[in-house]
């Protein structure tokens, strides 16, 4: 079974009358990249869309609402992102002969138009442009997460509000360095190797 089936709705018994309509309530399960980079809708996690179609003189004018699962990953601290999300949209499906008319009179995004199938219009084409637009460029976890320390990598909001790594101080390092051996000399090396780390890294 094609994952995107569910999306495509059926639209022999709406009328081509202009006003008619035909009132749609579909789940489905969510098609792979369905959403943007950084943030979509998780692949076969269900999809709930109700719409409206509306039939014009020019194709079938779709309005609706889809609540989605999305999953993805905090730009900031890297964590995993789970949430619920409602995405509205409202597209025009142009008929093959309006969309022919629109090329025709010079338009250049014509071959970007949603077309209406001969008996079935796919409601997936309309769903992953409103989700795209309306998905964060840059998710986070929470408004103001704080990010990762630059020097341990660890989330800063699972970290004690003091948390700072005093031993990177180079006045603080020559000052371990004429201690004997003692508590604070492992906490230097484990900066030291992060350091190493991280020196690799930009290698
Ligand atoms: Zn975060
Ligand atoms: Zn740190």
């Amino acid at each position: 079974m094609a994952s995107t089936a569910g999306l495509v709705v059926d639209i022999v018994d709406l009328p081509q009358q202009v006003g008619a309509l035909k009132h749609v309530h579909l789940e489905a399960a969510a098609p792979a990249d369905l959403g943007a980079e950084m943030i979509g809708a998780q692949e076969g996690s269900p999809l709930v869309v109700d719409a409206e179609l509306t039939s014009l003189d020019n194709g079938v004018l779709v309005r609706g609402t889809a609540d989605v699962h999305l999953s993805g990953q905090c730009v900031r601290c890297l964590r995993d992102i789970a949430e619920d999300m409602t995405v509205s949209f409202d597209e025009l499906y142009f008929t093959p002969e309006a969309a022919r008319a629109q090329a025709a009179e010079g338009d250049e995004e014509a071959d970007e138009l949603y077309i209406v199938g001969e008996a079935s219009l796919d409601l997936e084409l309309a769903l992953r442009d409103a989700l795209v637009l309306a998905l964060p460029f840059q998710p986070l976890c929470s408004k103001d997460c704080a990010g990762l320390c630059p020097q341990c990598g660890q989330r800063l909001d699972d970290l004690p509000a003091d948390h700072h790594h005093e031993q990177l101080d180079p006045r603080w390092s020559a000052l371990a360095a004429l201690l004997p051996e003692g508590a604070d000399a492992a906490d230097a090396g484990a900066a030291a190797d992060t350091a190493a780390a991280e020196d690799e890294e930009h290698r």
